[in-house]
């Protein structure tokens, strides 16, 4: 399947979407997952139009990783959770919803389990004051 310019990533990273931006970079854009599946839930893309891993250039997925753990870290700092999970869907069939790359980082908490994938809207002053709080511990 070729590359859709027009997936709701695309349109984010051309501000033609909005979205609660953590990390606006030269390689790079954060953003909460609109549809978090716990509260912190964090998405990190490639300014590099690619559907998927396989797509990725290796300078472009060596900047997606590393920026996915600097990333990582701050929702750590911002929000302390008990564990963090890391995951990146390629395909229908794994689960991939949006065709233009992305690492998830989804924070977990003592005792709490996961809510479902892609499935409902988080208020979006909880978004906007994790958002908040992420962009704090990412700054220098
Ligand atoms: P995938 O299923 O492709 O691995 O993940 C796509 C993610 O994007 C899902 O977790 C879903 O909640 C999130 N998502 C879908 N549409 C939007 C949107 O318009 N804005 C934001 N911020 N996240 C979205």
């Amino acid at each position: 399947m070729a590359y859709d310019p027009d997936n709701i990533f695309a349109k984010i990273l051309r501000g033609e979407a909005n979205a609660h931006v953590v990390l606006d970079e030269e390689h790079c854009f954060a953003f909460m997952d609109l549809m978090p599946q716990s509260p912190g839930h964090t998405l990190i893309i490639p300014r590099e139009p690619a559907e998927n891993i396989f797509d990725l250039s290796d300078e472009g997925l060596a900047h997606l990783t590393a920026t996915t753990r600097r990333v990582a870290r701050a929702v750590k700092t911002a929000l302390n959770p008990a564990g963090l999970m890391i995951a990146q869907l390629n395909g229908v069939d794994a689960g991939q919803t949006v065709f233009h790359i992305h690492f998830h980082v989804i924070p977990r908490y003592a005792g709490e389990g996961l809510t479902f994938h892609a499935r409902t809207m988080a208020d979006a002053d909880e978004l906007a004051a994790n958002a908040a709080r992420i962009r704090a511990a990412l700054a220098p």
